[in-house]
């Protein structure tokens, strides 16, 4: 990868990368200072992770070009060109989570913001966006912000809902059955999987209330099962 360009230096904070991420219609997800991560830039001192920020994200992303143009991947291709203008901007590079094989270890990145866990489906949870979490990309930045603290998993004093809801238990607390999965959406759906999103990831409490739209999530199961 290409070394870092200098960092623009009036665009020093957390708070101040966060806010402008927001107007993109986009959340700083975490951080991390990855010494000795692989796959990050040389020069990387802070990487931050990005995912829809809700419900703004849909509104924005809906007016976009590539939204409207018809095209295939319109998500990834307004994500490529929002996250580059971002990172440009922060004297930066940009990083995504589509475009592989390969692919790039956000799952690992995530863990490591100490703001994102691994629930007992075994996909990830965050602190504020619940089992409803995604990356749209990251940014990797030369120099070394501040972080906000960590937080604790929100599974380890939670009923957990998420394990009981799926109508075909796809989930056994180790393995996910896509096979199964995929044959009920294009069968009964009776949880309203299609229309609303995973019902295992809608069991969330943190996901009831971070505000992602039902039509969202519709587009995005589509996706899947194309
Ligand atoms: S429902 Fe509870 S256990 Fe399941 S992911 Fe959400 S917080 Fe964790
Ligand atoms: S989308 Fe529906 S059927 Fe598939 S895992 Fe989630 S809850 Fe189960």
């Amino acid at each position: 990868m290409e070394p870092l360009a200098p960092f623009y230096a009036q665009m020093t904070s957390y708070q101040d990368i966060a806010a402008l991420c927001q107007k993109e219609g986009l959340e700083v997800l975490g951080g991390l200072h990855p010494e000795g991560t692989e796959h990050v830039p040389e020069g990387t001192l802070t990487l931050l992770l990005l995912g829809p920020d809700e419900p703004h994200f849909w509104k924005i992303f809906q007016k976009a070009p590539e939204w409207r143009d018809g095209q295939a991947d319109p998500m990834d291709r307004w994500s490529t060109r929002v996250i580059t203008q971002i990172a440009q901007r922060l004297g930066g590079q940009a990083l995504f989570p589509f475009g592989g094989p390969p692919f790039l270890p956000f799952y690992t990145w995530a863990l490591g913001t100490g703001r994102i866990f691994t629930s007992p489906l075994q996909f990830l949870v965050h602190d504020n966006s619940g089992l409803f979490v995604s990356f749209r990309g990251a940014l990797a930045l030369p120099h070394k912000l501040d972080l906000p603290d960590t937080t604790r998993s929100p599974c380890i004093d939670c009923p957990k809902p998420c394990l009981t809801a799926c109508p075909v238990e796809a989930f056994d607390g180790t393995d996910y059955d896509v096979e199964a999965c995929k044959s009920h959406l294009r069968g009964a759906d009776t949880a309203a999987c299609m229309t609303e999103g995973c019902a295992a990831r809608r069991a969330c409490p943190l996901s009831q209330s971070f505000g992602r739209m039902a039509e969202q999530s519709a587009y995005h199961m589509k996706v899947f099962l194309r």
